[in-house]
């Protein structure tokens, strides 16, 4: 949009997602809307170590003093309704150069290097979340009743989609579907795709308009991966597609299903290096409860056509797949930080088309029927769910080295280690439950 915003807006919200995944604000009146791009909103280093409970892991390179800056552009405003906008903010120095914390920034720095192969991703996210009755120590939005993708589970709530998909309409934000999901109240809205930094700003403005609506609707939205500890979990899959010279990776070459050397390097990519980034993908003290076999989270760490339990989900070229080849990574969860999510997935991808190695064997199967033989064979492993070793792979890492700053590393490693310590070896009914809104816009 222009400098000019909505008559009758009175707030530009600018967001910034921190490291354990929660996205925090700072607001302007909207006439002051052209300062918010120009000179930002002032915050302190700190935010790059806001941990999920507010609890500030200050580390000597990350204190009280100095300054950064959320910065707005103008054509990232939208309007959320209500008089208020939202664009998704960077965090900047004073002088407008990126900080090295800022996780939008890092993703851009991952586009590039994809493009000096010639390649670039288009991303469209899935988001999972599951609706409770406000407030919410009344429980699950729901009388017992509930069919997973049931027509009656959607309808019941006719009026909280309806109102989304009219937020969404008038924040030009394109929905490709929503659905009831699997478990008890558990909705998903997936978005259309679109280049990573859009795909994953998308994620943001999603998120908060799913939470308006719920909110308007007596309800509270929860983006936790695990909001509690026997209904189903919520994933944050990451669909992408990649392109070079207009012509699609994963179909139309040599490869299994059609995969062109490329696609099949860059498939290769991501099953050597995932494991690396659990702690970026998955890394909430809630997390490791979803990332079970069975469900669906693609816990293996394998790939194969259609394959709902491994990491990498082919989807080939067909008629069901109107934005054509493209693979799902499985186990981003909501309380990731998007931008950190997919500048990791897209390293991985750029490093496996740069090194030009075949892919592991296809998994055809559901991973847990393998025998322990098959699985060696295949070279299936679990992504580990393990605090220390989630933080060893991620600080050993020379990918996670080469996607991301040091300070950037450093903040996501004290962020999550102090969840893990405060949150992890509580009883789940008690994590599940303290974490159930933490992600909610
Ligand atoms: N809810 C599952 C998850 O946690 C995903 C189900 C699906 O494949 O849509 O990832
Ligand atoms: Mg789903």
């Amino acid at each position: 949009m222009t400098t000019s915003p909505p008559i009758g807006s009175r707030l530009v919200v600018g967001s910034y997602v921190d490291m354990a995944g929660v996205a925090r604000a700072k607001a302007m009146p909207t006439s002051r809307l052209d300062t918010f791009v120009t000179a930002g909103a002032g915050v302190s280093p700190s935010w790059l170590v806001f941990c999920v409970d507010d609890h500030l892991a200050f580390t000597p390179s990350m204190s009280v003093v100095g300054d950064l800056r959320l910065r707005i552009t103008t054509d990232g405003v939208r309007d959320i309704g209500n008089g208020m906008l939202w664009a998704p903010a960077d965090l900047t120095h004073q002088d407008g150069a990126p900080s090295p914390g800022c996780p939008r920034h890092a993703l851009r720095r991952a586009v590039s290097r994809l493009g000096t192969s010639g390649v670039t991703a288009r991303v469209g996210h899935e988001l999972e979340f599951t609706l409770f009755r406000a407030p919410a120590a009344a429980g699950n939005a729901d009388d017992g009743r509930w069919a997973a993708y049931g027509l009656e589970s959607i309808l019941r709530q006719e009026k909280f989609v309806a109102d989304v998909l009219v937020a969404a309409e008038r924040a030009g934000l394109p929905v490709d579907q929503v659905h009831a999901e699997y478990g008890p109240n558990q909705f998903e809205l997936s978005l259309g795709p679109a280049d990573p930094v859009t795909a994953a700003d998308r994620t943001i403005l999603a998120r908060t308009l799913v939470c308006a609506a719920a909110r308007a609707n007596g309800m509270i939205a929860s983006f936790s991966p695990q909001p509690t500890v026997d209904g189903a979990g919520n994933g944050a899959h990451l669909h992408l597609s990649l392109w070079r010279d207009g012509s699609p990776l994963f179909s139309g070459g040599p490869g299994p299903h059609g995969l062109t050397d490329a696609g099949a390097g860059a498939i290769a990519g991501l099953i050597s290096d995932l494991p690396d980034f659990p702690l970026v993908l998955t890394g909430s003290a809630v997390s490791h409860l979803r990332m079970r076999p069975d469900n669906w989270a693609g816990v293996h760490c394998c790939w194969g056509l259609e394959n709902r339990e491994a990491a990498v989900r082919l989807c080939a070229d067909t008629a069901g797949n109107p934005a054509g080849a493209h693979i799902e990574v499985k186990p981003v969860d909501p309380a990731a930080n998007p931008y950190l999510a997919s500048a990791a997935v897209l390293g991985a991808l750029s490093a496996g088309i740069t090194r030009g190695l075949p892919p592991p064997p296809e998994v055809a199967v559901n991973p847990v029927d393998l025998t322990p033989q098959d699985r060696a064979t295949a070279g299936v492993t679990l992504l580990s769910t393990d605090p220390p070793v989630m933080l060893d792979r991620f600080a050993g890492s020379q990918l996670a080295k080469d996607v991301f700053p040091a300070l950037l590393r450093e903040a996501v490693h004290r962020v999550r280690s102090h969840e893990w310590e405060r949150y992890r070896d509580l009883p789940a009914e008690q994590s599940t439950s303290l974490l159930r809104f933490a992600w909610t816009n």
